[in-house]
């Protein structure tokens, strides 16, 4: 096992990854940025680093500053959370170069899930259902994207190859607005991601966001947990996120599973990672994407299955075996996550940074939240703006929604504008209790003018 774990992050996840080393026996250390002095990660750690100015591509993004921080301070391993290098091969490479062992897959798997086009193709080739798509990149000046676009038929959606956080995409229910669409993801793509290209997909209308968590030990053995359904959504961005889904029964849920193992297989995957599909109305299943990383809503699978997701990432870093089985795994109770951003929901969701006076977070039976902020502490605009995950657990659906409402009641931030009404609302809506979510659920029934 490591012996001491550098967290190459911030946040929550930062705060998440040092509990569950210290729980380990592993020593922590804590990368920072300057405005991060005083974050919760820098607290709790064993020992800390500033690796630079306050802007990512200075500090978290920073590799030579993060690999000569973990031998400086003598770490044998670096966890890279989600978000900023967790999915970034050349980190992995320099990593595995420097005799660092990186807490994720290999860099191939890395590699093959990362580029959105080729994962699809490999996919496909192996047999596993996709959406019907372009088959590769499209481009706003190739006159062919008109008869692309008719073969695939209306409504298509326009994706970014790097993508991630739902950036880049455009849906396009006609040819009139077909070009433009594209001109306008390329854009964004390559704002977002430093890659403009763009590829095409038929528009699954009214689909679940279902997703299945994998486990790998490097002795080729792999299972998948219980699925999460993420279809609250504002923007294609997750918002609330359930285990099980209200609307998977077991048989589905084993084909889904199944076929979630079979993707980890193709590419021998090892650690802790997603396999992300949409679901139509008749049930019919479809390969979105897989992400090479710990999720964000990962808790409400551990609170559905007791398993400790982080811990199980960093042993099976280290080389031990898988003792979980997919058959074995029961559901243990109905797990809901809402995650609470600093933004403010009556002006078209802007960040809102700033110094936190009064803090009240709810806690009782049936509730776990996950944080790294503090009364007093300054939430800086560098980031992302997720400050609070909010997870309420009870043997029902309804059970769990009802600790929710009360958890949300309970919540007081005082100083900056937070998402926790937004979620109250969600919680109330009929047709969220009844568990008749599709991804479009906010736009219709919550933002409907
Ligand atoms: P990202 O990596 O940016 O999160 P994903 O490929 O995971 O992008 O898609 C994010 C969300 O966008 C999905 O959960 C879904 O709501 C929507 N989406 C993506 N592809 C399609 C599609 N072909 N049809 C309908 N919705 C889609």
């Amino acid at each position: 096992m490591f012996k001491k774990i550098l967290i190459a992050n911030r946040g929550e996840i930062a705060c998440r990854i040092i509990r569950a080393c210290r729980e380990l026996g592993i020593q922590t250390v804590a990368i920072h940025s300057e405005v991060d002095r005083e974050s919760m990660h820098v607290k709790l750690a064993d020992q800390t680093i500033c690796v630079g100015h306050s802007s990512a591509s200075d500090s978290y993004l920073n590799i030579p500053s993060i690999i000569a921080a973990a031998e400086i301070s003598g770490a044998d391993a670096i966890h890279p959370g989600y978000g900023f290098l967790a999915e970034n091969t050349y980190f992995a490479e320099v990593c595995e170069a420097c005799g660092i062992k990186f807490i994720g897959p290999s860099k191939e798997s890395i590699e093959q899930m990362g580029d959105k086009i080729s994962a699809i193709e490999l996919m496909k080739k192996s047999g596993i259902p996709t959406v019907p798509g372009s088959d590769g990149p499209v481009r706003d000046d190739d006159p062919r994207i008109f008869a692309i676009a008719k073969k695939i038929g209306y409504p298509v959606i326009i994706k970014a190859t790097a993508g991630g956080g739902g950036k880049g995409m455009r849906v396009v229910v006609s040819s009139e607005t077909l070009q433009n669409a594209i001109i306008m993801a390329q854009i964004e793509a390559k704002a977002a991601f430093g890659n403009s290209d763009v590829y095409m997909e038929k528009y699954i209308e009214e689909p679940r966001h279902i997703e299945f968590q994998i486990l790998g030990d490097k002795y080729g053995k792999i299972v998948y947990l219980p699925e999460r359904d993420c279809s609250i959504q504002r923007r294609h961005q997750k918002l609330i996120e359930e285990s099980p889904s209200p609307l998977i029964n077991e048989a589905l849920r084993k084909k889904i599973g199944k076929a979630a193992k079979n993707v980890a297989s193709i590419i021998n995957y090892v650690t802790v990672g997603t396999v992300e599909f949409l679901v139509d109305k008749k049930g019919h299943f479809y390969f979105m994407e897989m992400n090479t990383r710990i999720q964000v809503e990962h808790p409400v699978t551990e609170m559905v299955t007791g398993i400790d997701l982080v811990k199980e990432q960093i042993k099976l870093a280290a080389g031990e075996r898988l003792y979980v089985a997919s058959e074995k795994v029961k559901i243990l109770c109905h797990a809901i996550e809402c995650r609470v951003n600093a933004e403010d929901p009556d002006k078209d969701f802007i960040p809102s940074p700033g110094k936190i006076g009064r803090l009240y977070l709810p806690g009782g039976l049936g509730i776990r939240v996950d944080t790294h902020v503090y009364s007093g502490y300054v939430i800086p605009p560098y980031y992302d703006s997720l400050i609070a995950k909010i997870i309420a657990f009870a043997p029902s659906r309804g059970e769990a929604i009802m600790k929710m409402q009360r958890a949300l009641r309970e919540v007081e931030i005082e100083g900056i504008k937070n998402t926790s009404s937004l979620h109250s609302k969600i919680m109330s809506n009929e047709v969220f209790r009844k568990g008749y979510v599709t991804t479009d659920f906010l736009s219709k029934h919550i933002f409907e003018r």
